[in-house]
This record gives structure tokens, sequence and C-alpha cells, in this order.
């Protein structure tokens, strides 16, 4: 029997952020993933502390910029890879209103520290933005593929990482902890993104899941090595090569890429781009979103030790170091958790 202080289910960006509590205070785990969620993956892998639609703030975005940028960075050094790509974000303006409404952000206390009071004139011929840009501050991408890819690799190397569905099914619960196959462990972290809707113990939690999708286009007369803001997102990833999202698609729960999807990308491409451009791919995966935009976190109300670590929405790169120290420090200090991310916020069987 091998026996470890957690079982963690899930290595997507949630279960990275608190399986780094654990090493960093020298705690065993044995993780699992079977694939069968790509919101991580996927991921367009913003960070960006301010909502371009209505130029207001993030929710904690400072406190949690404050501790999601040296958490990447210290991955960087221990992985060997290359995560944060620092890259300013322009909000492509459409009218001198909506650039007089960014001015007036400026002086609001939460969103003035994030945005630069001076418009960007447009240089580039192939974007079509007559208003000009602003810039927000403190922006850039993590590369997800590159973290989960290296993540399970480095855990693959100290036999920490499973590589196959967890069946809750085979999961007895004893007083003094869990027995999963030859596994025993003291206490069990499920972070499985949408996949929680096959948990039987937090499948009542109310976690809609948003479906969205990408797509990869090759435009070698764009030449931007910003991240434009419009009514999509483009981000530079070099060599020509750009990624444009998202879709937000409520009733399909699919991984799979659609023409629909793509259609919508493309026109609302052209809507600010002048150039020609090919679509080389296209990828989608389920947003783990909750009905009140905030994470689930918590204890099971009637199984000891038993945790849930979900619900990062849209967010996910810059919530999940916050909610997996949140959820650290409640397991083993019982420090109270944030009432907003408490999942016993909701009244459920769970
Ligand atoms: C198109 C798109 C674009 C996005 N862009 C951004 C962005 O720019 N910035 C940002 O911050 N966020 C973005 N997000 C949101 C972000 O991806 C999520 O918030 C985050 O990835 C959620 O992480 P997670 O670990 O909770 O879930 P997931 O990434 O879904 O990870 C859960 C893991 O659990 C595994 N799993 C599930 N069930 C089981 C089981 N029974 N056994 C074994 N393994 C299991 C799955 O395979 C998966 O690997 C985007 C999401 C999408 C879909």
């Amino acid at each position: 029997m091998n026996s470890v202080d957690f079982i963690v289910v899930g290595c997507g960006l949630a279960s990275i952020a608190f399986i780094e509590q654990l090493k960093f205070n020298q705690q065993s785990v044995i993780v699992f993933d079977d694939n069968s969620q790509q919101s991580s993956t996927v991921a367009g892998g913003l960070y960006n502390p301010v909502v371009l639609k209505r130029f207001t703030s993030v929710w904690k975005s400072k406190e949690q910029l404050d501790l999601a940028l040296p958490f990447y960075k210290k991955l960087e050094q221990k992985l060997k890879v290359q995560l944060d790509y620092k890259t300013p974000v322009l909000r492509r303006f459409t009218s001198t209103e909506e650039q007089n409404n960014w001015f007036a952000a400026a002086d609001k206390p939460n969103v003035g520290n994030f945005i630069s009071t001076k418009i960007v004139k447009n240089t580039n011929p192939a974007i079509k933005a007559d208003y000009g840009f602003g810039e927000v501050l403190q922006t850039g991408r993590i590369d997800t593929q590159a973290l989960i890819d290296s993540y399970k690799n480095y855990l693959l190397t100290n036999d920490e990482f499973v590589n196959s569905k967890f069946d809750y099914e085979q999961l007895n619960c004893t007083e003094n902890g869990f027995v999963y196959k030859n596994i025993s462990a003291k206490h069990i972290v499920f972070a499985e993104g949408f996949g929680l809707k096959h948990n039987p113990y937090f499948n009542n939690l109310p976690l809609n899941g948003t479906k969205g999708e990408l797509i990869t286009i090759e435009a070698p007369e764009l030449n931007i090595d910003f991240i434009l803001k419009s009514s999509a997102f483009l981000i530079p990833l070099g060599n020509h090569l750009y990624r444009v999202g998202a879709t937000y698609e409520w009733t399909d729960k699919t991984n799979n890429p659609t023409e629909k999807g793509k259609e919508e990308l493309v026109s609302k491409l052209k809507t600010f781009i002048n150039c020609e451009f090919k679509v080389i791919d296209q990828v989608a995966g389920i947003r783990p979103t909750v009905k009140d935009r905030r994470p689930l976190v918590g204890e099971h109300s009637a199984q000891k030790n038993m945790f849930v670590l979900n619900g990062l929405g849209t967010r996910g790169v810059v919530i999940a170091p916050y909610v997996a120290q949140q959820l650290y420090k409640h397991i083993t200090s019982n420090t109270a958790l944030d009432p907003e991310i408490d999942c016993h916020r909701f009244k459920t069987e769970n």
C-alpha cells in the first residue's frame, strides 16, 4: 500500500496551484488526470486586472495578481520553461464616448492603477482603430499548455502522477482517511473542473460550465506584439501566429470545436483587422463557471478531509494561486475561508 498525505484529482490550473502548496509544505501527493477536461490546456492564458467591457476592476485583482505573478515566476524556475509572457493589452475604442469612459475609469480607486490615461494612436494599417486604444497595465499571458505539459512531466518523474480516470466508485472512505486501489491518503482534494459533474460527492454544487472556443490564425501582415482587445481578444504567439477568442456558449457541454464557433470568431476578427489570414487550428473547452461567478472551495459537509477546489470560471490563471492558498490554510490551520468562495454558501446536500 502506497501511503500519501493527499490524493488530488485533476491536473489543471487549480490542482497545480494546490500541489505547489503541498510541495512547499513537504506534504506527499498522488495526482490523477485523464485529460477529460481541456479548460486549462486550451485557455488563452491571459491575466488582466480590468473588465474591458465596462472598465471596472476584476474581483480582488490586486490581491490575486500579487500572488499569481511570483507563483508563475517560481514555477518557471522550477520547471525550466518560459510560462509568463508579459505583454500589454490594448483595448480598441470604437467611439469618443468610450475614450471618455476610459478616462473616467482612470479616476476610480481600484481601476486607476491598472490603466494608462494616454490614448495610444493606431499606426498599423492592418488594424481598423480610428479611435485608438487604451492600454491596460500589468497584463500578459501564461502559456498554460506548456505549464500543464511540463508540470505533468515533473510529477511523473517523481512517481506522483497517474495518467488515468479517477473512478469514484473505488474510493473507500474510512475514519482515518481514504483508500483508493493500492493508495491510502489522509486527505482527498477534487479539482476536476467541469468534470465535477460526475463526482457523486460534490455534483450538487451549482457548477454551470460555459463552453469556450479559440482559433489560431496565421497572419503574416499583421505584425503586432501586444494583446489586442476588441470584440474578441487577439493574442500574439510569435512567428505570425495569433490566438483569437473566445466564444461563450451555455448549452453544448462538449470539448468539440464547432463550425459555428469558428465563423463567429472569424466574423468578429474581420471587424477590426484588415489583412489576409488563415485559420490553422481550433480548440474548445468548458470553463468551470458558477452562477455567482465565484469559486467553489471547501470541505464536504459529511465526509471529513474531503475537499473541493473548483469554479475558477473565466479567470483561472490569477484565481488559482489565491484559492489554493486559501484551501491549504483552511485544511492545515483551520483558517476560515473567504465567505465568497466557500462552497457552503450554497444550500445543497454536499
Ligand atoms: C476557451 C477558453 C479560454 C480561456 N481563456 C482564459 C484566459 O485567457 N485567462 C484565464 O485566466 N482563464 C481562461 N480560461 C478559463 C480557465 O481555463 C479556467 O478557469 C481554468 O482552466 C480552470 O482550471 P481547473 O483546474 O479548475 O479545471 P480544468 O482545467 O478543467 O482541469 C480539471 C482537470 O481534471 C481532470 N479530471 C476531471 N475529472 C477527472 C477524473 N474523474 N479523473 C481524472 N481526472 C479528471 C481533467 O482532465 C482536467 O485536466 C479559458 C477557458 C476556456 C475554455
